[in-house]
C-alpha cells in the first residue's frame, strides 16, 4: 500500500506535468523551463556599466566611454551580451513561435536587476513601452516579442505596460544590417506615439543592438515631456559610438 506522500510524488512527476528544459531538453519540474544546471551555467554580466551595460570589473558609475560620450538614454538594464544560450532563446521567442521563452527570458531579466530598483532612491519607471513591431511584421510573427517580454517583467515587477503609446509607422530593414549614415536615415520619421503624461518610461525590447532605435524612441520620448527614459534588455551587442 503506497503511502499519501508516495502516491503525490509520482502524480508530481508524472510526466504530463513536466515539461523538457529549454535549453538541454530534458525533463525539469522548475516553470519557467529551465533545469537547475543549463540555469547555473548562465552566462551574466556582474558589474554592468549603467549606462550601456559594458561589463566593468567592479561596481561604477559609467563606464569611460559612456562618460565622454553618453548614450541618450538614462539608464540601460540588460541580462547579459548577446551570446549563448541567450541568443537561441531569443531566436526561439522571435522565429520559431516559442512564446513561453518570454516568461523565462522575462522572469531572467527580473533576477538579473533584482533587487531592482538597487540604488537608494531609485524608482521605478511608471510605465514599460515595448519597442513596437510594423504591423505586417507582428502580424505575420502573431505576436511582438517585446510587449510579451513586457508582461511577464510588468507582473514581477508591478509595472503597467501600454503597448498602444509608440507605433512602428513603416517598415525599416534590421539596423544591424546597416552602415552608420543608413541606420539614421532608416529610423527616420518610422514611429510615432500616441498622447501621454509619463515623466519616466522604459523602452522594452529583446536585445540592443547598434542601439539606434532606443536612441531615436529616447529623443521622441523626451520632446514629449519624458524625463527619465531607461532601456530594459535581455542583451546587449551595444557599441559605443566612439568604437563604431
Ligand atoms: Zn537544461
Ligand atoms: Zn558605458
Amino acid at each position: 500500500m503506497p503511502s499519501i506522500r508516495d502516491l503525490l510524488r509520482r502524480i508530481q512527476s508524472h510526466p504530463a506535468l513536466l515539461g523538457d528544459c529549454l535549453l538541454c531538453h530534458q525533463p525539469t519540474q522548475h516553470h519557467p523551463l529551465l533545469c537547475d544546471e543549463c540555469r547555473a551555467e548562465l552566462p551574466r554580466i556582474v558589474y554592468p556599466c549603467p549606462r550601456c551595460g559594458f561589463p566593468l570589473p567592479e561596481t561604477s558609475k559609467s563606464c569611460g566611454a559612456c562618460l565622454q560620450h553618453p548614450p541618450a538614454w538614462d539608464r540601460l538594464r540588460i541580462v547579459a551580451d548577446y551570446q549563448a544560450p541567450y541568443l537561441q532563446l531569443i531566436h526561439q521567442l522571435k522565429y520559431a513561435g516559442k512564446i513561453e521563452c518570454a516568461t523565462l527570458l522575462g522572469r531572467l531579466f527580473c533576477e538579473a536587476n533584482e533587487p531592482a530598483p538597487s540604488e537608494a532612491g531609485d524608482k521605478h519607471p511608471e510605465v514599460l513601452l515595448p519597442v513596437p513591431l510594423h504591423w505586417w511584421r507582428q502580424w505575420r510573427r502573431g505576436y511582438n516579442q517585446a510587449e510579451e517580454l513586457a508582461r511577464v517583467i510588468g507582473d514581477a515587477l508591478q509595472i503597467p505596460v501600454d503597448s498602444h503609446c509608440l507605433r512602428r509607422t513603416r517598415a525599416t530593414p534590421p539596423q544591424a544590417r546597416l552602415h552608420k549614415q543608413q541606420r539614421k536615415q532608416n529610423l527616420q520619421a518610422a514611429f510615432a506615439m500616441a498622447p501621454f503624461n509619463y515623466r519616466h518610461v522604459a523602452l522594452i525590447d529583446d536585445v540592443v543592438t547598434t542601439g539606434a532605435t532606443a536612441e531615436q524612441l529616447t529623443h521622441l520620448l523626451r520632446q514629449a515631456g519624458v524625463e527619465v527614459v531607461e532601456v530594459w534588455a535581455i542583451c546587449r551587442t551595444l557599441r559605443h559610438p566612439s568604437r563604431d
